[in-house]
């Protein structure tokens, strides 16, 4: 049996055969050992150990699947990076010491279907380009917005199982027919793309036989080169209702009748967000900013932001005042943000990310920067928990007070917040901010981290969403998943160089 366990980093006369025949695949200019380029891909949010050896830039897929064929063939690890901007999740770090395989010059949008509302990129593509793209076509669907970065990658968003706001929020659920790359150097599609009439590839992401696209989300056992996204159609009116809920125990009633809201149709999951006094207040601003510092009361107040939207101002209308008249019994008060002009593609609602949320991260820093925000350039201490929550108030209530006792205990800015992600259950996010700069607080916040996350685990909210450090400390699974998946990805990748350490237990 071949061995299937983690490989060693390379031995450096194998790193630099394996770098001199990617130069020749690529171009030695698209090969980098430069000690400020890998001090660069290095910076993290949090302290890590697994460091960047070398980057590898291809300009094509067929150069990137040269890259993979020759990692394979030369035993060196290698691990995708689409845009990078994984900020509280890992940034470019690999699991453990690899090159990386930097696909941000694979930024062509491929295909656009303007009358079924697909996509097709490759992993370079940004939010803010593929908006800017769809707006300037005047095409009538967009790309959910998100809280994150818009410079970063749609593909590897949806790769991740990254969620934007509305009814097309989880992304993954868009996206089908892979083109994916192997370290055997073999190259498939995943959906109706590998037919010789490939008419129903951007229209329907489910061909017979087994559907193998789950293989490439957050495990990378193959690099994806393009994917079919799937686009929401954009309404014309919407607006955001902003209810205040008071402290954890007033969040059972309210999520009650919230939950009555979604199974009737009336507001979509991922339309609707809880966040804590936290979060609320880190949104705002930074706390050197504040002129006198919130009351401690302020932090753990509850606020529920639900968007609403729709393409006739009537159904608004009614949509509004149902949500209003089922949730005004359980809230102190409400306001209504009508979010712009009507058709506005400036808007959340639509399709436009702003980026502003990214401030979060900077919570304890002494200032926020002139120009553009890097929160790993900026040292900025900043790392998510993702865990499942029950769509139910008391399990809710349980993470906001399991989150506030773990600030409490170790002194350190934690904010939550979850979003309906169906029916059933919650996304949580919390995310925990310091400055990497003060002494001791990178230490801190990984003991405070790795608290939180063993409570959420003792109390079954396992993680949605992985991070580099709460991947190296999941619990193990039970029952014979890891090796059985171990197994599928000796398939995929036999000499198990590409993104070694991303999955749990393997
Ligand atoms: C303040 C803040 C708010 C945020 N809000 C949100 C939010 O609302 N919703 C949300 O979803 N996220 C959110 N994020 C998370 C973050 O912005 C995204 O996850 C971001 O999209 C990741 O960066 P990227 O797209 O450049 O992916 P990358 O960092 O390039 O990649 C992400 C992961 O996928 C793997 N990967 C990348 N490309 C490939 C490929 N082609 N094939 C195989 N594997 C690949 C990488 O190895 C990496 O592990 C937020 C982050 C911050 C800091």
């Amino acid at each position: 049996m071949t061995n299937l366990g983690p490989i060693q980093a390379p031995l450096p006369e194998a790193l630099t055969t394996f770098l001199a025949a990617c130069a020749a695949a690529i171009g030695a200019g698209h090969v980098s050992v430069s000690a400020v380029d890998l001090a660069d891909w290095s910076l993290c949010t949090f302290p890590w150990s697994g460091h960047p050896l070398a980057v590898l830039s291809p300009g094509t897929a067929e150069e990137a699947v040269a890259c993979l064929r020759l990692a394979g063939l030369h035993g060196c690890p290698l691990h995708p990076v689409s845009r990078g901007r994984s900020w509280g999740l890992g940034s470019r770090r690999p699991p453990r010491d690899a090159v990386i395989l930097d696909l941000s010059r694979l930024n062509r949008i491929i295909d656009i279907d303007a009358t079924s509302g697909t996509v097709r990129v490759e992993p370079g593509v940004t939010f803010s380009q593929l908006q800017d793209e769809l707006t300037a076509r005047e095409i009538p669907f967009h790309v959910p917005s998100f809280g994150g970065p818009p410079s970063a990658s749609v593909l590897a968003n949806a790769l991740d199982r990254g969620e934007g706001s509305g009814a097309f929020g989880d992304r993954f659920g868009q996206l089908w027919d892979l083109d994916v790359g192997l370290t055997t150097g073999e190259r498939l599609r995943t959906g109706y793309g590998r037919f010789e009439n490939a008419r129903l590839a951007p229209v329907h992401g489910r061909p017979v036989g087994p559907l193998i696209e789950g293989l490439f989300s957050q495990a990378s056992f193959g690099c994806v080169l393009s994917g079919c996204l799937g686009l929401a159609p954009t309404a014309q009116h919407g607006c955001y209702i902003a209810f205040e809920i008071g402290l954890s125990d007033k969040l059972p009633a309210f999520v009650e009748a919230f939950t009555g809201l979604i199974r009737d149709r009336v507001v979509d999951y991922h339309d609707a967000f809880f966040w804590d006094g936290a979060k609320q207040i880190a949104s705002a601003g930074i706390a050197a900013d504040l002129t006198q510092p919130p009351p401690p009361r302020a932090y753990e107040e509850w606020l529920a932001t639900i968007s609403i939207s729709a393409n006739h101002a009537m159904i608004l209308d009614c949509k509004k005042a149902i949500v209003i008249q089922t949730l005004l019994p359980f809230c102190s008060s409400f306001t209504i943000d009508e979010d712009g002009e009507p058709g506005s593609r400036n808007s959340g609602l639509r399709g436009f990310s702003d980026g502003g949320n990214v401030t979060s991260c900077y919570w304890a820093k002494p200032a926020l920067p002139d120009g553009p925000l890097n929160p790993d350039r900026d040292r900025c201490g900043f790392l998510w928990l993702c865990p499942v929550i029950p769509l139910d108030g008391v399990a809710l209530a349980r993470m906001a007070q399991l989150t506030q006792a773990a600030a409490r205990q170790f002194d350190i800015f934690i904010m939550a917040g979850a979003e309906a992600a169906t029916e059933r259950a919650c996304h949580g996010y919390v995310s925990f901010a310091w400055d990497r700069d003060v002494p001791g607080a990178d230490a801190k916040a990984m003991a405070a981290h790795a608290m939180l996350m063993e409570a959420f685990t003792r109390e079954g909210f396992h993680p949605y969403r992985p991070t580099l450090p709460a991947t190296a400390a999941a619990a193990p699974s039970q029952g014979d998943w890891a090796a059985v998946v171990r197994r599928l990805r000796h398939a995929l990748d036999p000499a198990g160089v590409l993104a070694t350490g991303r999955v749990a237990d393997l």
